[in-house]
C-alpha cells in the first residue's frame, strides 16, 4: 500500500463531537476524485475518519459500561447515540453512494473487491419507502425488549428477574429446579399474546421490504444485506440435514447418559443444567488478576508469539479502560454493565476485553474466547483499512472459538486436580456439538417464517413443534407432559429472532471451523494448527470468507462430509477422557 497513511484527520480530533467530524465528512464528499490515486487516497482518509468515529464510539461505550452508575458517563454515550451518531448515518450514505460511482470509474484491483462489493450492496438495497418501515421495526423491537426486561417473578419471597433465575437450574434440588422453571414459563406466558402481536407485525414489515427492494420477500433482500455473497439457504438447509443426521444421535447419546446418570424415568425440562453427578461448581480461579496469570501461562505454554500478544493487555490490575488506557476490566462488581466483549479501539489500535468474572469454569471461556477476537485484532492491526480490519462473523467467531478449543490441553493451570480437568474439558467439547441443533432449529425457523410470510398463529405453533421434533431441541428426547401450553411458544425467548433476524448460522458455520483447526491440532500438532490460525486472521476482512476459511486450511462447508468428520473425532476425544 503505497497510501497507508493518512494525514486528513488530526491526531488529536475528539471525535465524539458532531462539530469537530461534519466539516471532514462534507470535505470527503465534496472532494474532486480525478484519478485512481485519488480515489485510493479518498478511501484511505474516509477509512481514518471512520476509525476515529468508531473509536470515540468505543471510549464511551467502554466508559458507560464499566461504570453504569456514573451519570455524566450515561449521559455522554446517549447523547453520542441520539444527537451524533444519526447525524453521522445519512452523510455516510451519501459518501456510500459516491464510493459506488468512483469504484464503477477507477479499477482499484483486487484488493478492493471485497470493500466495493459491500458498498454497493448496501447502495442496491436503499429504498427511500424501507426507512419508515425500518424505523417502526425497530419501535417493535423496542417493545419487545421492555417487555422481556419488564419480566420478573417472585422466588424464595424475592423478586428476581429471569436472568437471575437461571442459576436455580443447576441446583441439585429437583424440586427446586422445577418450581423454578414453571414459575419463569408461566411469567412468560403472561405476556406471550402481547410478543406474537409485535412479531406478526415484524414478520409482515420485512417482507415488504424484501419487495419494495425488488426481491420475492425478505430471505433473498436480508441475505445481500447481511453480504451473504458466499453462500445460499440451500447450503443453509445442508447444515440442517447434516445437524440432523449427524449431531442428533450424537446429543440422543449423551442425554441418555445424563438420565441414567440422574436415575430418572424420563428428562424434563428442568433437568438439563444441573451436574448429573451432583457435584459442586468448578472453581477455576480466584478474582482477575489471578485468571490473567493463569491465562497468560497457559499462552506461555503454547506460543511465545500468543504470549506476547496477549501480555500486551496488561495483568488485570488496572481497570480504567476508557480513558487510562487498560485494556482489560474482568472482574464482576456493582454497577458494572452485564455480559462480556472485545472491543477495539480503531484509531489506537488497542483492543479491550470487558467481562463479569465471578470465578466459574465459563469465565475461562469467555477470557480465551475473547483473547481470540484481540488476538484477530492484532494480527491485522497493521492494515490500513478500518473495513479490513475486522471480518464476517462467520470468521471472526471461528477467531475466538479456536481459542476455547485449543488452550485445552493446557487448562492444567486453572484446574490442577484431574477430575476437574476431565470434567472440564468434557463440558468444553460437548459443548462444542451440542449447539448446533440449537442453531439449526432458529435458522430453519427463520426461513420457513420469511418464505410463509402469511403463516397463521396456529401455522408458526406447528412449524416450530416439528423443528423440535426434528432437532429434539427440548422436544422428543424431553418429556414435556402438563406443559403443552409453553412448548410451541419456547421461540419468543430468542431475542435474535426479534432484534437480528436471521443472524445465527454464523455462530454455527464458524463452530465448525473452529473445531476444523482443533482437529488439524490433533492430527499435525498444536504449531501447525497455530500457524494456519496466524495466516487467516492476518487478512482480516480483505477477503471474502471461502478465502479467509482456505487461508486456515478449513474447507467452506459446513454440510454432510465436514460434520460427520467433526462428529466422529469430538466423540472419540471424548472416549478417551475419564466419565
Ligand atoms: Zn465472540
Amino acid at each position: 500500500m503505497s497510501q497507508a497513511v493518512s494525514e486528513f484527520v488530526p491526531a488529536d480530533l475528539d471525535a465524539s463531537e458532531w462539530a469537530n467530524i461534519e466539516p471532514l465528512l462534507r470535505a470527503l464528499l465534496g472532494r474532486s476524485v480525478e484519478s485512481a490515486a485519488d480515489f485510493e487516497r479518498w478511501i484511505v482518509d474516509r477509512s481514518e475518519l471512520d476509525a476515529a468515529i468508531s473509536e470515540a464510539t468505543a471510549l464511551l461505550y467502554i466508559g458507560m459500561t464499566c461504570d453504569t452508575e456514573n451519570e455524566s458517563r450515561q449521559k455522554a454515550y446517549a447523547s453520542f447515540i441520539e444527537n451524533v451518531a444519526p447525524k453521522v448515518k445519512p452523510l455516510a450514505f451519501e459518501l456510500d453512494k459516491m464510493h459506488a460511482r468512483l469504484s464503477e470509474r477507477f479499477d482499484l484491483g483486487e484488493r478492493y473487491f471485497v470493500l466495493n462489493r459491500d458498498t454497493s450492496a448496501d447502495v442496491e438495497l436503499f429504498r427511500e419507502e424501507n426507512i419508515p418501515l425500518q424505523t417502526e421495526v425497530e419501535k417493535l423491537s423496542t417493545e419487545y425488549q421492555a417487555i422481556i426486561g419488564a419480566m420478573t417473578v417472585t422466588f424464595d419471597g424475592q423478586e428476581k428477574t429471569l436472568p437471575q433465575m437461571g442459576v436455580y437450574q443447576e441446583s441439585t434440588d429437583r424440586d427446586e429446579r422445577e418450581h423454578a422453571w414453571n414459575v419463569v414459563s408461566e411469567r412468560r406466558l403472561q405476556d406471550s399474546e402481547k410478543i406474537s402481536s409485535i412479531f406478526d407485525q415484524m414478520v409482515t414489515r420485512r417482507d415488504a421490504m424484501g419487495r419494495n427492494a425488488g426481491f420475492g420477500g425478505y430471505v433473498g433482500y436480508t441475505f445481500k444485506g447481511m453480504r451473504r455473497f458466499d453462500y445460499t439457504p440451500e447450503l443453509c438447509f445442508a447444515f440442517h440435514d447434516a445437524i440432523e443426521k449427524h449431531v442428533m444421535p450424537f446429543v440422543a447419546r449423551l442425554d441418555e447418559r445424563r438420565r441414567s446418570q440422574l436415575g430418572l424415568e424420563s428428562l424434563r425440562p428442568w433437568d438439563l443444567g444441573v451436574d448429573p453427578k451432583g457435584r459442586g461448581p468448578l472453581r477455576p480461579f480466584e478474582g482477575g488478576v489471578d485468571l490473567v496469570s493463569k491465562t497468560q501461562r497457559v499462552f506461555d505454554r503454547m506460543s511465545p508469539e500468543l504470549a506476547g500478544m496477549f501480555e500486551t493487555l496488561g495483568d488485570g490490575s488496572n481497570t480504567s479502560g476508557a480513558d487510562g488506557g487498560a485494556s482489560l476490566d474482568l472482574d464482576s462488581r456493582m454497577g458494572k454493565a452485564p455480559g462480556g466483549y472485545q472491543y477495539m479501539r480503531d484509531r489506537s489500535r488497542r483492543a479491550f476485553i470487558f467481562m463479569n468474572a465471578a470465578g466459574q469454569h465459563r469465565d475461562v471461556e469467555t477470557m480465551v474466547h475473547e483473547a481470540g477476537h484481540a488476538f484477530h485484532s492484532m494480527y491485522c492491526v497493521d492494515e490500513p483499512l478500518v473495513h479490513y480490519r475486522e471480518s464476517p462473523i462467520e470468521f471472526a467467531e471461528v477467531a475466538s472459538m479456536t481459542m476455547e478449543l485449543l488452550t485445552m490441553p493446557c487448562w492444567g493451570e486453572y484446574y490442577p486436580d484431574g477430575e476437574d480437568l476431565g470434567r472440564a474439558r468434557r463440558q468444553q467439547m460437548e459443548g462444542s456439538l451440542s449447539l448446533l441443533p440449537w442453531i439449526a432449529t432458529i435458522d430453519a425457523f427463520q426461513h420457513w417464517l420469511y418464505t410463509n410470510p402469511a403463516h397463521s398463529r396456529e401455522q408458526r405453533a406447528g412449524a416450530w413443534l416439528g423443528l423440535e421434533e426434528r432437532f429434539g431441541v427440548q422436544g422428543h428426547r424431553v418429556d414435556w407432559t402438563g406443559l403443552e401450553s409453553a412448548r410451541p411458544l419456547v421461540w419468543q425467548r430468542q431475542g435474535h429472532l426479534f432484534g437480528n433476524p436471521f443472524y445465527y448460522i454464523e455462530y454455527g458455520i464458524a463452530q465448525l471451523g473452529a473445531l476444523g483447526l482443533w482437529l488439524k491440532s490433533l492430527e499435525e500438532g498444536q504449531d501447525a494448527a497455530l500457524s494456519a490460525y496466524k495466516r487467516a486472521l492476518s487478512l482480516g476482512g480483505s477477503r471474502p470468507l471461502p478465502e479467509l476459511f482456505a487461508a486456515a486450511d478449513l474447507p467452506f462447508d459446513f454440510g454432510d462430509s465436514t460434520v460427520a468428520r467433526l462428529v466422529e473425532r469430538v466423540e472419540a476425544e471424548l472416549e478417551k477422557l475419564p466419565e
